[in-house]
């Protein structure tokens, strides 16, 4: 089943040697990088096809919509065509600098639900339930109001606690009016719930895999960090990974692996760098003229994303960013609160609030994630179209936790620079649907609640006359859009489909694993970067564990 990746016919490259080589310093490969080369006894290469721009809106919380908005820091990716999104293309931005999407990301810090790390390891991922897990989450961050028990207190990432604006406390107090329980600690005792919001920063800035593992290891000798290095394959003989080909500064470079090489590319690039290796569908591959080197299915399927949709209301009250934002004078206070206090808005991201909630009282766990978002604009989420409202405006956002809709990460080319086709498959499964469309009614459930009600003139978007299902799906149509949260396209697990197993190993392939959000079998009930950071803590525990250098556990 095993074969060999074709040797490179072009010119001759000099290769280095190194124990581990890694693929994509985001989340998890900041981790993974930073692990391995801590122990002082293996000499790792970490392999970033982006930069090390220190730009102020990178670092700054608020600065997260700005980015977008640019072309630092970002793969610029778009889906194709979406059939139940009235064909739009979503743009489906990734974080190409040091520390991944890390670096770009809302900076929100949810680990996810317990239950559903349980069925993971009920599904055949063994080692993959809450309790497995529990100790690398902790392993990854510092929150230090959080019960030892269950929260770190001495990880690298640091995570603080929002103190929330006006809109969020009316937010949280109308959720606890509509019947959803508040939670002083959603990623603690208590996933469910209305709770506020955590996010890794520290002193009012950005907290991302940069700064918090790869900052601290700059002058390690056993750490070699290539920037604007990007793989183009990895060379496979007799069945192992041996390293990994790439262009750096127009230069094609080889960097060989004595040990083993890790795919930690994100769940858009690394199966793109997988079949690019052979490594995928035979017939799909062979359909590109590329050689098998092993025939792996499930590589670039079962694609999943979160679906974000918002209702937008107009605020009785300028409480909102769409007034601080569109008032000079109040940006200059804004700005000079943030330098003097490193606190207020600018600290802060557009959302302070979620409710992990029941879309349905009857269900036996939450289904839905709702937010409050501090400001509304026509299309908030598509960089283009992002004018905001000229009146106070907010919006309440919403998608369903665990959506069942799956689409795929595929090469639409065999040259290695060309972007992947992506296709999402929003709400191609109709019980999506059915969830998207109760989590916009409890939206409207919850507006409608005293506390919220009061500083409500209008709802805007998409209007009350917006009341049945096909209404509200022309709504989501034309307004959802993603919440950043590809997941699941290299697979965990032990059937036919799955890319890697428990251990993150490649099936098929010595000396190869992928860490990062593409192992996830499903979604995790939430955001997906603490997960991501915890996949990179796993992997490199499994290393260390197997080269006999393992640091705790
Ligand atoms: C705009 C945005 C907002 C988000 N907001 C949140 C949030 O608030 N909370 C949350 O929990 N999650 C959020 N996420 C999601 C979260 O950030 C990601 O799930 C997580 O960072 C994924 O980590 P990863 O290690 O899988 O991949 P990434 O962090 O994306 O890292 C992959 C790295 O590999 C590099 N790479 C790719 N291909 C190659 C190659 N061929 N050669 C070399 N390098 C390569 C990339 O440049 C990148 O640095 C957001 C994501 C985005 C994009």
């Amino acid at each position: 089943m095993t074969g060999r990746t074709p040797p490179i016919a072009h010119e001759t490259v000099a290769a280095e040697t190194f124990d581990y080589v890694i693929v994509g310093a985001g989340s998890a490969g900041s981790a993974i990088a930073a692990r391995l080369s801590e122990s002082g006894r293996h000499r790792v290469l970490l392999l970033e096809a982006g930069t090390d721009d220190r730009w102020i809106w990178l670092r700054v919380p608020l600065g997260a919509g700005r980015v977008l908005l640019s072309e630092r820091g970002l793969w610029r990716f778009f889906t194709q065509p979406e059939p139940r999104l009235a064909g739009r293309r979503m743009f489906w931005p990734r974080g190409r600098v040091l520390g991944g999407s890390s670096t770009i990301n809302g900076m929100l810090w949810v680990r996810g639900e317990p239950a559903e790390y349980d069925r993971w390891r009920d599904a055949g991922c063994a080692g993959w339930g809450y309790d497995d897990v529990l100790p690398f989450l902790k392993r990854v961050e510092r929150y230090a109001p959080g019960d030892p028990a269950r929260r770190g207190t001495q990880g690298p990432v640091n995570v603080v606690q929002f103190e929330p604006d006006e809109l969020g406390a009316a937010f949280h107090h109308a959720c606890q009016q509509a019947g959803i329980p508040a939670t002083a600690d959603y990623n603690g005792a208590q996933y469910e719930g209305v709770g506020i919001l955590q996010t890794n920063t520290r002193r009012g800035l950005r907290h991302g895999g940069r700064e918090a593992y790869l900052d601290p290891a700059r002058g390690r000798e056993t750490l070699v960090v290539r920037i604007g290095a990007r793989a183009h394959r990895l060379l496979v003989e007799n069945g192992r990974a041996v390293g990994v080909e790439y262009r750096q500064g127009g230069q094609r470079r080889l960097a060989r692996a004595r040990n083993e090489v890790i795919v930690a590319a994100g769940a858009v690039q690394s199966p793109h760098l997988l079949e690019l290796s052979g490594i995928g569908d035979r017939e799909r591959l062979a359909s590109f003229g590329i050689a098998s080197v092993v025939h792996l299915p499930g590589v670039g399927e079962n694609c999943r994303d979160h679906l974000h949709t918002r209702i937008s209301y107009e605020c009785t009250r300028p409480i909102t960013l769409n007034d601080m934002l569109g008032n000079p004078l109040r940006q200059a206070w804004m700005g000079l609160r943030y330098l003097l206090r490193r606190d207020g808005p600018m600290a802060a991201c557009t959302t302070t609030v979620h409710a992990l909630a029941r879309s349905d009282p009857s269900l036996d766990r939450p289904d839905v994630k709702i937010q409050m978002h501090i400001l509304s604009a026509e299309d908030p989420r598509d960089p283009k179209r992002l004018v905001l409202d000229r009146f106070p405006g907010f919006g309440i956002g919403c998608f369903a936790l665990r959506p069942r809709s799956r689409g795929s990460v595929h090469l639409a080319s065999a040259d290695p620079e060309q972007p992947p086709a992506i296709v999402a498959n929003y709400l191609a499964d109709p019980r999506d649907r059915a969830t998207s469309l109760a989590a916009l009614r409890l939206v409207r459930r919850i507006a409608e609640q005293p506390a919220l009600k009061a500083l409500i003139v209008r709802e805007v978007r998409p209007g009350p006359a917006a009341q049945s299902d096909e209404a509200l799906l022309d709504h989501i149509a034309r307004l959802g859009a993603t919440s950043y949260h590809p997941v699941g396209t290299c697979r965990m697990g032990s059937d036919a489909m799955a890319v890697v197993d428990h251990e993150l190993r490649v099936h098929g392939v010595a000396g190869l694993r992928v860490a990062d959000a593409s192992i996830m079998p499903t979604m995790v009930s939430s955001n997906t970067n603490a997960p991501s950071f915890m996949i990179g803590e796993r992997c490199a525990d499994f290393i260390l564990r197997e080269a006999g250098s393992n640091r705790t556990s």
